[in-house]
This record gives structure tokens, C-alpha cells and sequence, in this order.
């Protein structure tokens, strides 16, 4: 059987393992220590925070039948441009109980390891590609290695370049208050020229906890980009400040603050690309650079993989 080694158990590491678990020998590796990656959860005490990914949206009927038959969710109510003040009714599809619950709901049919970071790999050899962690670990040997990592990441493992892409940075400022409905008006506000982007309550969202008050806000991806490297609590400083001056709630008597810092969070360009897949070398990637950060292209993108490598 194929021996195939998948990098990242996000969303595109956990329908590849699910798809390829049939045809092939699969091991998963991801570096933090639980599945979700830019769609992940923070749990803290009461409070639970969706800090990347805050809802999709399902055009195709066949991804619409997934995210169902993964206990995806219908999360609805108003929308609110802060800056123009004018609102609308959306209804938005999340993962339940928290938006790693997609992932969750695949992994439960495969092993991952975690904490395991899979370092760039040296020249493949006669028998296959022998992969390490950054302890130097040896973690097995395979006919194909697939990355589901930011572009980036993925090409500095891979020593080599697949395709350019931006893909843009966003700070996710998280506040947790023991309070019920702080907020009612809106589940979502969307802000323009400010350094924050928007701001979701989390707690509005199908299957959270009621009794707290949940914002899960995010920087403008322009602000973050030109705060990249700035202290944290700075930038957290200044998040705070601005969500008062827009929700004129005091963030004095939030339970739980924090601020995660993603280096890589969007790619707004659509592009028609095919994931990269070279069966001669035994390397293959998918992940939002394909197309764009929609979930169900993402998700488009590596079934087609999977397909492919199945055929192959
Ligand atoms: C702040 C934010 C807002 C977003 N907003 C939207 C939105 O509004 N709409 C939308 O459609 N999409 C949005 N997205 C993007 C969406 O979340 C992603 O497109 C999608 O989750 C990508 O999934 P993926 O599995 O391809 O990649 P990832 O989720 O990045 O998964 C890659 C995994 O690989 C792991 N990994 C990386 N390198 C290694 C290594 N060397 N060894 C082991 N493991 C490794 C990572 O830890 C991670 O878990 C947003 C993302 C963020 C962060």
C-alpha cells in the first residue's frame, strides 16, 4: 500500500486522511496539539473562542452535505457595517460545538500525531522520503508526502518554489466576560478604516455556552501587516481600545483577554489553480493558495487531490 505522510491536521490534512485512509497507509502529522489549524478553538474556563476561521458559506450541494453530515450549523441574525451603519440579515454556516467540530468529526476515524513538526526534508532516497521532527525524531519513511501548510511553510519544507501567492496576516483579539447577551443587537460587525476588520460574538453562534459574553475580534489584514512584529500587548492596547470606542462596552471587567497573532490567515485573490501534486517525485500540497480561504474551495481543492492521488 501507498505510504503517505500528511503535514497538518487543518481542514485540508483531515479530508485528504479521510479520502486516502481507503487507498493508502496514512500518517498524520501536526505540529500543534489538537486539529482545526486556521479553523481552530480556545477553550478557557467558560469561554470559547473560534479565533481564525468565523463562518463559511456552502454554494456547492455536495459541500453543503458534508458540512451537514459534520454537524455544521445554520448561525443567523443581524450584520452590522459599523462604519456606514447600515445592516442586513445573514444566515452563515459554522461548525458546532466550536468551528473545529468539522475536523473533529473526520479525525475521529484516524490517528494524528501531535506536537510533531515535520522539518524541510532532505534529497528523497532509493526507498522513499524520510521525514524528522525538530528534535530530529525519525518519523517514517514514504512514496508521498503531502503538505497542507501555508505556501510559505509548505515550499520552505519542500526546498522548492510551487507558485507565488500573498497570503495576508490578522490579529484575533479574544474577550471573554461573565455576563450573558452583552451584546444582542447584531451577531457580526463588519468595520472599514479602522485597524479592526470585525468583530463577531462568538457566544451567538449554535451550541455555545449562553451564560458569557464571547468577541472574537479581528484586526484589519493592512493594520496587521504593518504591526506584524509589534509587542503584543500593544497591539492588544490598541484593539481594546477601539472595540470600546465601537461597542462601548468596558473591557475592564472582561474575564479573559488575549490575542493570537496569525502570520498567514487569507488569501482574498481568487485564482483557478490546481493543487501541486508530482507523482514522479512523490510530493504533493493543497491548501487555500489554490483557490482562496472559502472553506468549500478549500475543501473543493483537496478532494480533487485525493481523487487524483487515488487514480494514480
Ligand atoms: C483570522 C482568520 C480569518 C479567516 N477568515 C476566513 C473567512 O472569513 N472566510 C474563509 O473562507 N476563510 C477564512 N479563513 C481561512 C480558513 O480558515 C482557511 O482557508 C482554512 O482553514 C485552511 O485550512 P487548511 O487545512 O488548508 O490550512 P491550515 O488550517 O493552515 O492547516 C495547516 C495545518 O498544518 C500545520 N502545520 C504547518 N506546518 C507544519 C509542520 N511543519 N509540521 C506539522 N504541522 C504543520 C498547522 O499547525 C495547521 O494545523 C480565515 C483564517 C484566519 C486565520
Amino acid at each position: 500500500m501507498l505510504r503517505v505522510a500528511i503535514i497538518g491536521a487543518g481542514f485540508s490534512g483531515m479530508v485528504l486522511a479521510d479520502q486516502l485512509q481507503k487507498v493508502a497507509n496514512v500518517k498524520i502529522f501536526e505540529k500543534a496539539r489538537g486539529v482545526g489549524g486556521r479553523m481552530s478553538a480556545r477553550y478557557v474556563e467558560n469561554f470559547s473562542f473560534d479565533h481564525g476561521l468565523q463562518y463559511f458559506t456552502a454554494q456547492n450541494p455536495d459541500f453543503l452535505a458534508f458540512a451537514k453530515s459534520c454537524d455544521g450549523a445554520i448561525w443567523q441574525g443581524e450584520v452590522v457595517n459599523l462604519t456606514s451603519e447600515k445592516s442586513r440579515f445573514e444566515s452563515y454556516l459554522v461548525a458546532t460545538p466550536n468551528m473545529n467540530g468539522l475536523c473533529k468529526k473526520l479525525a475521529q476515524n484516524f490517528e494524528i500525531q501531535f506536537g510533531v513538526e515535520v522539518v524541510p526534508f532532505a534529497a528523497k532516497k532509493i526507498d522513499g522520503w524520510h521525514l524528522f521532527d525538530k528534535n530530529s525524531n525519525a518519523l517514517g519513511v514514504f512514496d508521498l508526502v503531502i503538505s497542507t501548510a501555508p505556501l510559505a511553510q509548505t515550499q520552505k519544507l519542500f526546498g522548492k518554489e510551487i507558485k507565488s501567492e500573498k497570503a495576508l496576516p490578522c490579529f484575533a483579539l479574544m474577550l471573554g466576560f461573565n455576563q450573558p447577551n452583552l451584546l444582542t443587537k447584531w451577531i457580526f460587525a463588519e468595520v472599514e478604516n479602522n485597524p479592526i476588520k470585525s468583530i463577531a460574538v462568538n457566544s451567538s453562534k449554535p451550541n455555545r455556552n449562553k451564560d458569557v459574553s464571547c468577541f472574537v475580534v479581528h484586526s484589519s489584514n493592512t493594520w496587521a501587516a504593518d504591526h506584524l512584529e509589534d509587542d503584543i500587548l500593544e497591539v492588544q492596547k490598541k484593539l481594546i481600545n477601539e472595540f470600546e470606542l465601537l461597542t462601548k462596552i468596558d473591557c475592564s471587567s472582561a474575564s479573559y483577554i488575549a490575542t493570537h497573532r496569525w502570520r498567514y490567515s487569507v488569501v482574498l485573490d481568487e485564482k483557478k489553480s490546481a493543487p501541486f501534486f508530482d507523482a514522479d517525485l512523490g510530493l504533493a500540497a493543497t491548501s487555500d493558495w489554490v483557490s482562496n480561504s472559502k472553506l468549500e474551495d478549500v475543501w473543493s481543492a483537496a478532494m480533487s487531490l485525493a481523487k487524483k492521488i487515488a487514480a494514480n
